[in-house]
């Protein structure tokens, strides 16, 4: 609660679940995909995306207005 993260944030680091490269930043209300000069962000609270890693291609399933449960967080 002592962060400045707002619901359309996304802060949380998605990590693959295999590879653990990187793959978006998540945050309640918004995901934010960013590859280079390429950025894409999705926001609402109730979207779904469907991310493929782009090291070992395993799917991942990210969605948004639900409780952040991917278990990636560091630490
Ligand atoms: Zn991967």
């Amino acid at each position: 609660m002592a962060t400045t993260a707002s619901p359309w944030e996304p802060i949380d680091p998605l990590r693959c679940r295999h590879c653990s490269a990187l793959l978006a930043r998540v945050g309640p209300l918004a995901v934010s995909i960013r590859r280079g000069g390429f950025e894409v962000m999705v926001t609402g609270s109730d979207a779904t995306l469907q991310i493929t890693c782009y090291r070992c291609r395993a799917s991942h399933t990210v969605k948004t207005g639900s409780p952040l449960e991917h278990g990636t967080r560091p630490g």
